[in-house]
């Protein structure tokens, strides 16, 4: 008989499969938080064989960073998974706290977790590619891509729902590591109920800078959506995997010449990168690649 545990397993090989999110012989860097998401992600591809490298950015958010720093460190440790950590401050010059703050005192418009995303993006990128990583892999979940793609509807930013899915297409260019989410087809209670089956050693509380974003008010209201509509996260999620060359072909993705920044020298959607223009608000120098 299969137990749910064995199916959340075989749900995640086959995205794989099925999407060709990884070669046997890929280098995979596993973008961990410490969270029960990547933290079941890098478990389940190093079980079945997958030459697999934890990366975490110690964002420096106080004591949730440190005690996801230690969990992480003694998982990659008793599993012999090689582990590196990045320290924020090394690439931004400051701690996450210091840096929502910088911006909130500059009346920056840009929410916590949209910040936060992009400067883990931008680092996760870079660093792997200075690293030899032919693939970067993150714990994103079901949940997490049905809610994505509903913001960006409600914010009027479809293009940005180029980045849902398996693997994020968004940019063609060297410079540009692929992105991939093989839990994608997981919904987070099945990775909950895997992760604390198994003991793992993971914070379950949410990042303590999400309180208030969006995100989390959308998922309060998701809840009521869901007891109408029980497979609602799924429907959402395939309604997008058909839309997908259609948005494509509307904002020219894969057409165009890709820009660098003019400040840093990586991908960029205009001359100046998100990253930059978060490090000028704060004023802070920017490092060239
Ligand atoms: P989040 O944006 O916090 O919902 O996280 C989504 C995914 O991004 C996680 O499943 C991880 O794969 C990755 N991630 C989040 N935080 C970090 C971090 N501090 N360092 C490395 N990867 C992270
Ligand atoms: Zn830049």
């Amino acid at each position: 008989m299969i137990n749910s545990h064995d199916n959340l397993e075989q749900t995640v090989t086959r995205t794989i499969r099925r999407h060709r999110l990884i070669k046997k012989s890929g280098k995979v860097a596993v973008a961990v938080s410490g969270g029960k998401d990547s933290t079941t992600l890098l478990y389940i591809l190093h079980k079945f064989g997958y030459n697999v490298t934890g990366i975490m950015i110690d964002l420096k958010i106080g004591k949730y960073s440190g005690q996801n720093r230690h969990n992480i460190t003694s998982f990659c440790k008793s599993l012999r998974i090689p582990l590196n950590i990045i320290d924020i401050r090394d690439h931004v010059g400051y701690s996450m706290c210091y840096i929502r703050s910088a911006l909130s005192d500059r009346g920056a418009s840009w929410n916590a977790c949209m910040v936060c995303g992009a400067l883990k993006r931008y680092i996760l990128n870079k660093v792997a590619r200075q690293s030899g990583f032919d693939v970067i892999a993150t714990g994103h979940n079901m949940d997490d891509e049905s809610q994505t793609m509903i913001m960006n509807i409600l914010r009027g930013s479809p293009e940005n729902n180029l980045r849902i899915g398996p693997r994020a297409g968004v940019r063609l260019d060297t410079k540009f590591i692929p992105r991939i989410k093989p839990l994608y087809q997981c919904t987070e209670a099945e990775i909950e109920s895997y992760s604390r089956s198994k003991g793992f050693p993971v914070v379950y509380e949410p990042c303590p800078c999400s309180e208030g974003v969006f995100r989390r008010n959308l998922i309060g209201a998701l809840k009521g959506i869901e007891k109408r509509y029980p497979d609602y996260k799924e429907n959402v999620i395939k309604a997008m995997a058909g839309h997908q060359s259609n948005l494509k072909s509307r904002f020219k993705i894969g057409h165009k010449v890709q820009e660098h920044c003019i400040a840093c020298g990586e991908p960029s959607k205009g001359p100046l990168c998100f990253y930059c223009q978060l490090l000028e608000k704060i004023g802070c120098p920017v490092r060239k690649a």
